[in-house]
């Protein structure tokens, strides 16, 4: 009988860090399950986590590092110290060694250093690597390069997330674990489209609101979990902190707020009161002037209450946070669970849903231009990734490393993006496959995936999981790289493994992981612990005191302002489209490793532009290209639907070759410059090619 070994893990995809059971057969996964005790999956996996596994296998896996041509060319020295080491592989590329490749990485780094200064140089790292990898290379980049300049993809997503919830309880992070959705006697969902990017999430919630009847979604336009609602808000796009405003005048109004809470555990509360009662957009009643979104003068209030007098909880997702005020609309909704207590307590609470599987545990370990390690402040702060551009443009960086994040796909204005990498003098990246990015770099070094190496994930709940191969892999940890670039230019680092990275994490970051060891995760692999770990976990943040310098919870009002669709509305002269742009289940982010695995590219292997039927005269040919100042899309197919408003376009990001990222500018949160890909004025152009 042939041996199967089944082997306990996560999934490497979203935030929700579903438990997995993988049954492997001669070094082949050969099924993917959910864990049968699984406390987050419950026994479930969306269709990522169950079939997308064959990237592990796919043909054009990056297995040997290679090295640009035309970079060895304009680097003879480099080229001499390698050159017994260099195989031709095509016009554009050599193949090489490990060993050779870190060689070249490290000289070119030396050199730029010394020439340029180390502020020169920078890293980006994706979150679907491991804490211990993100780690290293925060500390290498801050110790060993000496330059401040760290970064990581949280930038285009939840960055707004950690702002918004640090200025206002201490803690960027969710507040409760996910089964505590079942404790939750009200939920509002905002600016999530939960059942396909956090699908596992989403079960929960459909499972309450069908018995229940408790569930507010708020979108600009129609998703799954409408048909689920009780409270079904479609709302004009960038109107997030408009509505959010407008729920806590109903609750200062009516008096629905806590007043033992405000007291006890907030401050600020009444000269927030005073500016919400002042603020000329605060009064639901201003949407009767809105045409098509007049009901929202009615439902807005109903929720406010249901929600204030109940134990809520509010799910939120990039729907809030990639938008200019992305910032502001995170304080707006912790500012209602100051204002409620809806937070600190079970069933209550605020849940920012993470994408990546380890975004949450980039962020925990420093990957950030202002937070080391544990939400340290650092001596120097550094730049965050759309001013790194920009001094990209102007010549002032010089080398970029980047761990696993395909800036020129996923990232906005990618003309722009091209163009600076272009500039830049050195690019080195780790990856998995011939990314975008890759296809740009000078040295490309293929890694070990999420299901070949061990290390620890923080999901979307604060809940730490330690992974463990599913099937062995000759290729190099990302962290192995960094140690032996490091070392090359005199770090000393001794890591032998994971674990004594994860060891030093534990002291550094003690405030949330002494307690957090190997041992201890292996024994809770499948119950995982939530951050902070010291001899007992925390499921709940926040129930005695928030993690404020005072312990206090914090307002910080700031008034919408008229723009946009809004303002196009109120004047009732609505022209041109609005794209708003998001994910589909079955593929993920720049899609390098779904789009690999058969089952999930056939549900969805091109992107679709969804339009209102009213809008049909507009697209008199079945493919159009879109248009920006900044840009313009690749021709993409139109499917029309009623489930979207009139003058609303939607399509997913996940295919480069759709190009929709061009349409994106500069445009983005205030304070995080985490890109407004929610909502962007587009042109149309229809294609009239066959
Ligand atoms: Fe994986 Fe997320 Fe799907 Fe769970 S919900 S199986 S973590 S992709």
């Amino acid at each position: 009988m042939e041996h199967v070994d089944v082997i306990d893990s996560v999934c490497t995809y979203c935030g929700v860090g579903c438990d997995i059971s993988a049954s492997v057969k001669e070094n082949k996964i050969v099924d993917i399950s959910a864990h049968p005790e699984g406390v987050v999956s419950q026994g479930n996996l969306c269709v990522k986590g169950k079939y997308g596994y064959a990237f592990l296998d796919a043909h054009d896996r990056l297995r040997v590092p290679r090295i640009r041509k035309r970079f060895l060319e304009d680097n003879p020295k480099i080229y001499e110290a390698i050159a017994l080491h260099v195989k031709e592989l095509d016009s554009t590329w050599v193949e090489t060694t490990l060993d050779a490749a870190t060689t070249a990485a490290s000289m070119k780094l030396q050199e730029i250093q010394e020439n340029y200064g180390a502020k020169s140089i920078c890293s980006i790292g994706g979150a679907r690597t491991s804490c211990e990898s993100s780690y290293l290379l925060q500390k290498f980049t801050r110790q060993t390069l000496g330059s401040p300049h760290v970064d990581n993809c949280a930038r285009i997503c939840h960055a707004p997330s950690l702002k918004g919830m640090r200025t206002t309880i201490g803690e960027g992070a969710a507040t409760n674990p996910y089964n505590d959705i079942y404790n939750a006697e009200f939920m509002i969902v905002f600016g999530s489209n939960t059942t396909e990017a956090h699908p596992i999430i989403a079960n929960r919630i459909v499972d309450v609101a069908g018995k229940h009847d408790n569930l507010a979604v708020f979108d600009v336009r129609e998703i799954t979990l409408h048909r689920f609602a009780k409270y079904k808000g479609i709302i004009p796009h960038e109107a997030n902190l408009l509505v959010l405003n407008m729920m806590a005048y109903v609750i200062i109004t009516e008096e629905l707020y806590n007043e033992h809470f405000l007291a006890d555990r907030t401050k600020g509360f009444e000269d927030f009161k005073a500016k919400i009662l002042n603020d000329p957009y605060a009064n639901p009643s201003y949407f009767e002037k809105l045409e098509g979104y007049e009901s929202l003068s009615k439902l807005i209030p109903k929720v406010a209450r249901e929600y204030a007098l109940k134990k809520s909880m509010i799910f939120w997702g990039l729907g809030v946070t990639e938008h200019i005020d992305g910032s502001y609309a995170v304080m707006a909704i912790t500012h209602l669970a100051l204002m409620t207590g809806n937070v600190g307590k079970q069933g209550a609470g605020l849940m920012p849903l993470r994408g990546q599987n380890n975004v949450q545990g980039a962020c925990d370990m420093g990957m950030l231009p202002y937070y080391e390690p544990d939400y340290q402040v650092p001596k120097e702060i550094g730049l965050m990734t759309p001013q790194l551009v920009d001094e990209m443009l102007e010549g002032r960086i010089k080398a970029v490393m980047n761990m696993g994040e395909d800036l020129t796909h996923v990232h906005p204005n990618s003309n722009k993006m091209n163009h600076a990498l272009d500039k830049v003098e050195f690019l080195m990246v780790q990856e998995l496959f011939m990314t975008d990015i890759a296809k740009r770099a000078d040295i490309v070094i293929g890694v070990k995936s999420a299901y070949e190496k061990t290390g620890v994930y923080v999901n979307a709940m604060r809940r730490l999981h330690l992974s463990q191969p599913l099937v062995t892999s000759d290729l190099p940890d990302d962290w192995e790289v960094i140690k032996l670039v490091a070392n090359k230019m005199g770090a000393a680092y001794a890591y032998e493994d994971s674990k004594q990275i994860w060891d030093e994490v534990r002291e550094v970051a003690y405030r949330r992981f002494s307690g957090a060891s190997y041992n201890r995760l292996e024994r809770h692999r499948i119950r995982g612990l939530q951050w902070p770990v010291h001899t007992e976990d925390t499921p709940i943040l926040h129930q005695l005191d928030f993690r404020t310098e005072d312990g206090y919870g914090e307002f910080h009002y700031h008034q919408y302002e008229l723009r946009g669709m809004v303002e196009e509305l109120l004047e009732k002269r609505l022209r041109g489209y609005y794209l708003t742009t998001g994910r589909t289940l079955s593929q993920y982010n720049n899609a390098s490793q779904t789009s690999r695995c058969e089952k999930l590219n056939k549900r969805y292997d091109e992107t679709i532009l969804l339009v209102h039927e009213d809008d049909a005269k507009d697209f008199t040919s079945d493919r159009v290209m879109l248009k920006t100042a900044f840009g313009q899309s690749a021709p993409i197919s139109i499917k029309f639907t009623d489930k979207i408003k009139p003058k609303t376009l939607f399509c997913t990001f996940h295919h480069g070759k759709s190009g929709i990222n061009r349409l994106f500018g500069d445009k983005s949160d205030v304070f995080t410059m985490t890109a407004a890909f929610k909502s962007i004025k587009v042109e149309i152009m229809n294609d009239e090619d066959p």
